[in-house]
């Protein structure tokens, strides 16, 4: 049976679309390890881990089986009042495996909604301490999510706040760093950030940025010295530091947590995509006994949140398959290995006039062009040479499955090549 695209184009609202003049869609039939089947039978190699979810893949045995046990003994129940074994078993685990100190776990139910538990987790602290605070401090070019508290802390071009502007809260934000992860450091990189924290510390609830890697707001790494001086800021000024790793945890970027770059561990951290491997919808929030403890010994006296679907067993089921999956392949090696490839395949770019930055960190390789791309042409490019790799702006970037092979991380970065070459 083929997919009904006709039908999709008219009532599917695809992320980032328009639904008059809406970027063209590929069905896909089916997907094994790193390749997806199209609707013609085309195979294309994934280069995008479905945004940063499919460690392993797609249709690992694992994964499946620990999704069908589950599902024979139940599918879901409210965690209102009960609990279960997935739930705690995935708990221990993000417990054990987080940057150090991170004790207690809010199960959520995606990224953004990850990142609004973690900022209403920094106001109601301050609300206990009864010294209520209202802002957030954060970086330029960072992204953080698409509901309304994530999106205040996004770039605000990058998340469009002129469209919302009355009604999204308004947050500090300073420049984005300069200094990349591989350059040399100065310490005046710190300069604005300090300044900003000195002035405003007083009604600033928490710095909240993704560690070393910005993701969504441009694909940039930036150096760790300058996560290490966020935290000593925070620490000065007894500020809460939340790191979004909703991109960047589970290994991507060589290191388990992208915080251990810098050798740091926030308050307050977010953690979603490949906590199931790509499987299902699942994000966690992790915190402090200090700030928990503070929290829960306030006026309130409880934390202010609880969806539907938190903890859901089948997911939380899967996320601790893909952990121990994780934990037993020797993800850093393979992480380092794809490293070294980026490295060597993408390195041709650097020739290419059109491009103005070729960079790779860990198992993500970015293309930078000088030029926005079309979308739409591009794509389409892509699908011609067999890859599936879908572009942003100027950014061609890829952050393939642990599990991909030499020969099909080569015609991924050479259909970059190609493609970069045209534009
Ligand atoms: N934070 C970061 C760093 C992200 O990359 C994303 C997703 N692109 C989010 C938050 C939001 O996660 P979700 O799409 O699951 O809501």
């Amino acid at each position: 049976m083929s997919i009904d695209l006709q039908f999709d184009t008219n009532h599917l609202w695809h992320p980032y679309t328009s639904m008059t003049a809406p970027l063209p869609c590929y069905g896909v039939l089916s997907a094994d390890k790193c390749m997806l089947t199209l609707e013609n039978n085309q195979q294309l190699i994934d280069g995008m881990s479905s945004w940063w979810a499919c460690l392993f893949g797609y249709n690992v045995p694992e994964l499946n089986q620990a999704a069908k046990n589950q599902l024979d003994k139940m599918a879901h129940v409210m965690f209102g009042g009960l609990t279960h074994q997935p739930a705690v078993d995935l708990a221990k685990k993000l417990v054990e495996i987080s940057p150090e100190g991170l004790d207690k776990v809010f199960l959520a139910d995606s990224g953004s909604v990850s990142v609004e538990v973690a900022l209403k987790m920094a106001l109601q602290y301050w609300h206990s301490r009864d010294k209520p605070k209202s802002q957030f401090l954060t970086i330029r070019n960072g992204y953080h999510g698409d509901t309304f508290g994530a999106m205040s802390v996004t770039d605000p071009e990058g998340s469009m706040h002129e469209l919302y502007h009355n009604f999204l809260p308004q947050q500090l934000f300073v420049s984005q760093p300069t200094i990349s992860f591989e350059q040399d450091w100065c310490e005046s990189e710190l300069d604005e950030i300090s300044a900003a924290v000195e002035q405003n510390h007083h009604n600033i609830a928490a710095v909240i940025l993704e560690p070393i890697v910005q993701g969504a707001g441009g694909m940039y790494f930036y150096h760790p010295e300058y996560l290490k001086g966020v935290r000593r800021l925070c620490d000065k000024y007894e500020l809460l530091l939340i790191a979004d790793e909703i991109a960047t945890g589970f290994g991507r970027t060589g290191k388990l947590f992208a915080c251990e770059h810098a050798g740091i561990s926030p308050d307050i951290i977010c953690v979603g995509k490949a906590i199931t491997g790509g499987y299902m919808s699942l994000a966690a929030t992790l915190t402090t006994n200090k700030v928990a403890q503070t929290i829960s010994r306030g006026k309130a006296g409880v934390f202010m949140h609880g969806p539907t679907f938190m903890g859901n067993p089948l997911a939380c089921a899967v996320a601790c398959a893909s952990i121990d999956k994780l934990l037993a392949i020797n993800w850093s090696d393979k992480v380092v290995n794809i490293e070294k490839m980026l490295n060597d395949f993408l390195s041709p770019c650097k020739t290419l006039t059109q491009v103005q930055d070729v960079r790779v960190l860990g198992a993500i390789g970015v293309v930078e062009m000088i030029d926005p791309l079309d979308v739409a042409i591009v794509q389409k490019r892509f699908v011609e040479l067999g890859v599936w790799i879908r572009p942003f702006g100027k950014l061609v970037y890829i952050m393939p499955p642990y599990v991909i092979e030499k020969p099909q991380l080569k015609k991924l970065c050479d259909a970059i090549y190609t493609v970069a070459g045209e534009s």
